[in-house]
């Protein structure tokens, strides 16, 4: 793939010694890359980062035909720059696009794309301890139309934004709304696929979940409302009688990168793991009888956030003394030595760009 570069002539003053947090600033540049019917993807480019313009009919605006990927660059004690398993998310991008009727794009032009935009605005990942360059790939349909059909012009977009530690003080457990009115999403929906959709559907309960002092909401299934789906936007696991527990892949659940990179990491320390469904109900009765040792979600932004306390209409269960758990707290830490490349990369997860 032919990538043309133009750089800005006007770099922005760098956020260094400002909190950071998440999302909050832009890199000097962008990926930009179109796609028109017949002539598939072309004139992929790097640009100084700037607005996009759009008609207002743009079949996004209204439709929602969009999707998105996730990751990050994390700086090495030595300056280089690591992706970790990019692979994972472009293979999954590729999956969403499916669902969603959008255009697949060539893996090896997306991860070059990423190899590119990251080499590009390779300044701006901060190397402050637990910060990184949050890589936000997205594509979204822009024919002006109002028709609905899947749309026959796209624009692939990748912006880079320096995010903070997320964890400055430390790993505290979070307190968790079980939602059993409101769902996420359905078997045979969009839930496995990463759409903003399924985010504008999730804000409802994620509002009355903060409303009643809670910080993410557990997701049970839409059908019956009795198994674990998800927690907040990231995975769930459960360690029960020492055996770490996750819902089984089966449709409405994101496969999240961090999910897979949790099991393969607990198997080679020796845990037994297993996906399968999981009542909320099996996960109360364990905790009644002081079983249920450690719950985390887990996802590229927190890498593992532990939960402390449950509540379930009122009935409320607080896990390991609302403390963070031994295996949780060595996932973490084995994750995060591998991300910045602390520690030898045995499963081969990390990317140089
Ligand atoms: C992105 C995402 C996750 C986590 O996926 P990672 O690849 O681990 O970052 C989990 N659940 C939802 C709904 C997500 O959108």
């Amino acid at each position: 793939m032919n990538i043309t570069v133009n750089r800005t002539s006007t770099p922005k003053e760098k956020p260094w010694g400002k909190t950071l947090g998440f999302g909050n600033y832009f890199t000097d540049h962008m990926f930009v890359m179109d796609y028109t019917e017949g002539k598939g993807w072309h004139d992929a480019r790097i640009v100084p980062f700037e607005n996009l313009s759009l008609s207002p009919a743009a079949m996004v605006f209204h439709y929602a035909q969009e999707m998105f990927e996730g990751m990050k660059a994390y700086k090495t004690a030595d300056g280089e720059a690591l992706l970790f398993r990019p692979q994972k998310n472009i293979e999954r991008m590729n999956r969403t696009n499916e669902r969603l009727c959008i255009p697949q794009i060539d893996p090896d032009d997306a991860l070059e794309a990423i190899k590119a935009i990251v080499d590009a605005d390779r300044d701006w990942i901060p190397d402050g301890e637990g910060t990184s360059l949050y890589i936000r790939p997205f594509i979204i349909a822009t024919d002006p139309h109002l028709g609905v059909r899947p749309a026959k012009n796209y624009i692939f977009c990748i912006i880079l934004s320096p995010v903070g530690a997320y964890y400055p003080e430390g790993i505290n457990p979070v307190k968790i709304y079980v939602e059993d009115e409101y769902v996420r999403a359905v078997k045979g929906g969009i839930g496995f696929a990463k759409a903003g959709g399924n985010y504008a559907a999730s804000l409802r309960a994620q509002k009355k979940a903060y409303d009643l002092g809670y910080t993410q909401v557990l997701w049970l299934d839409g059908v019956e409302r009795e198994y674990i789906d998800e927690v907040g936007t990231m995975n769930v696991f459960f360690v029960i009688d020492g055996e770490l527990i996750t819902p089984a892949l089966e449709g409405s659940i994101l496969p999240g990168v961090t999910r897979d990179s949790v099991i393969n990491l607990a198997k080679s320390f020796g845990i037994k793991v297993t996906e399968r469904k999981l009542s909320i109900n099996e996960v109360y009765a364990a905790a009644k009888a002081g079983k249920l040792d450690e719950a985390f979600g887990s996802g590229t932004a927190a890498v593992i956030s532990p939960m402390g306390e449950l509540n379930r209409d009122g009935d409320i269960i607080i896990i390991n003394d609302g403390k963070i758990g031994p295996l949780s707290q060595k996932l973490y830490d084995t994750l995060t030595d591998i991300q910045w490349g602390r520690a030898e990369d045995k499963f081969g997860w990390t990317v140089k760009v």
